[in-house]
Formats: structure tokens, sequence, C-alpha cells
């Protein structure tokens, strides 16, 4: 018997003629996730095969399947010869394994893809069905709704496996070109850099620190929050721009109440012009609309109009609640709540214009000429290859 990993793939199969660009993609996703196992993949029929992971490091490579994007589920199975007694023999075993004799309801699915093989699907669903019966009096039949789903597929091998694990969906990483994450310390820059990596985006992040104000342990959880991402996302170009002479020029010049809506401006510009340089073709926030002052509508108008490219705030929608729900889930979220300070909390205003005007903070914007100081935050950037 061999152990096999079955990956199914979901939303790839809508994709007309360059559906084999984001098959390819896919498989190199899957190589990346299991770089170091020895395994060998194989694509056939809408199918992925991957062979060749030792027994004792199957369930690791099934939890690192799960996280590349556009793997749909992925089902640890055994390859056996077409022979009815080990196909009876290997469910059993199966089967045994995962009731540990606990009640359970199940059925028999199977597919006859080698159309030699002398039983029909119909056949195999009724003769395993019966045998498991016979064998396991915990076990009862259930057609609609079984808690136990015991697979056989017959190809060039019999393919056996009682279980199916999500994946977590999407398109294959490199598939919807690069776009630049503006990542804080917080909670839901990092989930919104998650849900567009989902769609095939590679990830480009940048983020903004003002020593003294902030500290280095503040700088080294961004690092940490970028490397949790990548675990989905794929190596993530992180950019770490100082910006406490911004931060207070707009501070000591600016109208105290249109402070932090400034800043959001001067984060966008300058992340718009890395992304630029790093071929990324739009921007990712963490937005909300309403969520703080700098999310309302108007706030998000006046933050828009700084920039040309693109900004995509995949959470706009979202409450809290669910955005803390994906943190959560894509473990993010302990991290995300180490409380260090971050830029925009130190310098945040007592009473923030919640409807700025663009007319009116272009005009603020022109107080100080910003621009040598950009400048010389672009030129003090720091890169950081994070995978
Ligand atoms: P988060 O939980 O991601 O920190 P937030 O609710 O604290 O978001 P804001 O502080 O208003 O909201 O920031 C809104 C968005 O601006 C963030 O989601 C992020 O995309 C970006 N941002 C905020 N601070 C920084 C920073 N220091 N560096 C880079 N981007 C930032
Ligand atoms: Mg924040």
């Amino acid at each position: 018997m061999e152990h096999i990993i079955l990956v199914r793939y979901g939303e790839i199969h809508l994709k007309g003629l360059n559906r084999p660009f984001f098959e390819r993609k896919l498989i190199e996703g899957i190589h990346n996730a299991l770089s170091g196992f020895g395994a060998k993949v194989r694509r056939e029929q809408g199918r992925i095969y991957v062979l060749g992971v030792s027994d004792d490091r199957v369930e690791e490579a099934c939890d690192n399947l799960t996280r590349v994007f556009g793997v749909h589920s992925v089902s640890p199975a055994a390859a056996v010869e077409k022979d009815w007694n080990v196909i009876v023999e290997t469910a059993a075993r199966m089967v045994e394994a995962e009731t540990q004799g606990d009640k359970m309801t199940f059925k028999v699915f199977s597919r006859r893809a080698d159309k030699r093989f002398p039983m029909t699907s119909e056949d195999i669903n009724h003769e395993l069905g019966h045998e498991l019966l016979v064998r396991f009096p915990n076990l009862s039949v259930d057609v609609r709704t079984p808690e136990l789903k015991v697979c056989v597929e017959i190809r060039d091998k019999a393919f056996l496996y009682v279980r199916e694990i999500m994946g977590a969906g999407g398109m294959p990483t490199g598939t919807a070109g690069r776009a630049a994450l503006l990542i804080s310390g917080g909670i839901d820059s990092p989930v919104a850099g998650y849900l567009m990596a989902k769609r095939g985006l590679e990830l480009s992040a940048v983020h903004f620190y003002s020593y003294p104000y902030t500290s280095e342990r503040a700088r080294d959880k961004v690092i940490d929050l970028a490397r949790l991402v990548s675990r989905y996302a794929g190596p993530i170009r992180l950019h770490l721009v100082p910006f406490t002479d911004i931060q207070l020029a707009i501070y000591e010049q600016c109208p105290p109440k249109e402070t932090t809506i400034l800043m959001r401006r001067l984060m966008m510009r300058i992340a718009e012009m890395i992304a630029e340089k790093d071929g990324a073709l739009a921007l990712i926030t963490g937005e909300a609309l309403g969520q703080v002052a700098s999310q309302t509508l108007e706030s998000l108008c006046v933050t828009d109009d700084a920039v040309h490219m693109p900004v995509f705030r995949p959470l706009i929608g979202f409450d809290k609640e669910d955005i803390v729900a994906i943190a959560k889930r894509i473990n993010t979220f302990e991290t995300s709540i180490l409380p260090y300070e971050d830029c925009c909390t130190v310098f945040v205003p007592q009473h923030p214009v919640t409807k700025p005007e663009v007319k009116k903070l272009r005009e603020s914007e022109a107080l100080v000429d910003f621009s040598e100081m950009i400048e010389k935050a672009i030129a003090a950037t720091e890169l950081i290859e994070v995978s």
C-alpha cells in the first residue's frame, strides 16, 4: 500500500483557455508548501495527486496543503492494487481507525474511471457496504447525511479515503499580479492582505514606523505578522519606512483635527511610490467603513485623492467581529493584539475630522513641503524578504 494525497481544486475549473496557466501556478504553490517532503506531484483529469510523502508526515503535508490558495480540499488516501480483497481489507482498516468502535452512520461512494474493472460503481457501493456492515456492528447506513464517507476510486490503482479536509480556496498565488499591502500592527491589515492574496495576488507590504515614538518590538511584531500572512500568501517583500519626520511635521504645522487624515494621505502616497518600484498595480488597506474617523466615506475619498492606483479594501463591509474571526482562523490574532504602540495611535488627535473635504485637505497638506522628507523616507526604507 502506498500513501498518497488527493488534492481537489475549485474555481479553476471555470477557466477556459488559460486554465493550464492556473493549474501550473497551483502546482507551484503545492511544491512550495511541500518543499522538504520529497513529494512528487502529478496532475490528471482535474485532480492533483501528491505521492512519495512518508507515512509519518502525511498529516503535516495535508496541513500545509490546506493553506495553499486554489486548493478546495485534500484527502489522505491509500493507493492499493485493484484486487477486491485488498480493497475490502484496506477500507476496513480505515473504518476501524476512524470509528474506533464508536457508533457511526456511513455510506460508500465509488467511482470507476477504469472501465476494465469488473464491478460497476453500483456493485462496489453495494458489496463494500455489505462487507463493512458485517464486520462493524457499530456502523449503520445513512445514504442522505452519513457521518462517515468511505470513498473508493478505481483508476490506475484503487484509491481509498475516508477524510476530506477543506482547503483555503481562492485562486493560486501569482495568478493575479502584485499589490502592496499597507500593514500596521493591528488586527485588520493582515486579514486584508490574506483576503486579497487569496484571490491570487502576490504581496508587497509597506509599514511606517516612528522611532523613538514606536519601539523595536512594534517593528518586530509587524515582521512576525507578515511572516504569518506569508504562510498563505507566499514570500512577501516587506518595506519598513521611517515616518517620524513626516509625522512630526504634520503634528507641528497642520490643523490638529486633520493630522490623522493627512498622515493617511502621506502613507498612501509613499506606499504608491514603493508599490510602483515593486511592480505592484494596486494598494491594499485594512479599512472598514465607519470603523474610525479616518474610515468614514468622506475620509476614504480624501485618502483616495492622494493616489492614482486603485485601493483595495477587502474589509470595507465587514464588522470587527467578522474580521476577528478570520484573524483567529489564520492565526494572526494573538500577535495582532500584543500591546505595542503603532505610529497612528501615538499621534491621534482628540477630535479628528469625520467629514473632511478634499479641497480643504489639499490646502492643509500644501502648508508643508513634504517632497524632501518623502525622498529621505524612501531612501532610508529597509527591505526584508519575509517567507
Ligand atoms: P489595523 O487593525 O490594521 O491596524 P486600524 O483599525 O487600526 O487597522 P487605522 O489605524 O486607521 O485602522 O489604519 C487603517 C489602515 O491603514 C490599516 O488597516 C493599514 O492598512 C493602514 N495603516 C495604518 N497604520 C499603518 C502603518 N503604521 N503602516 C502601514 N500601514 C498602516
Ligand atoms: Mg492600526
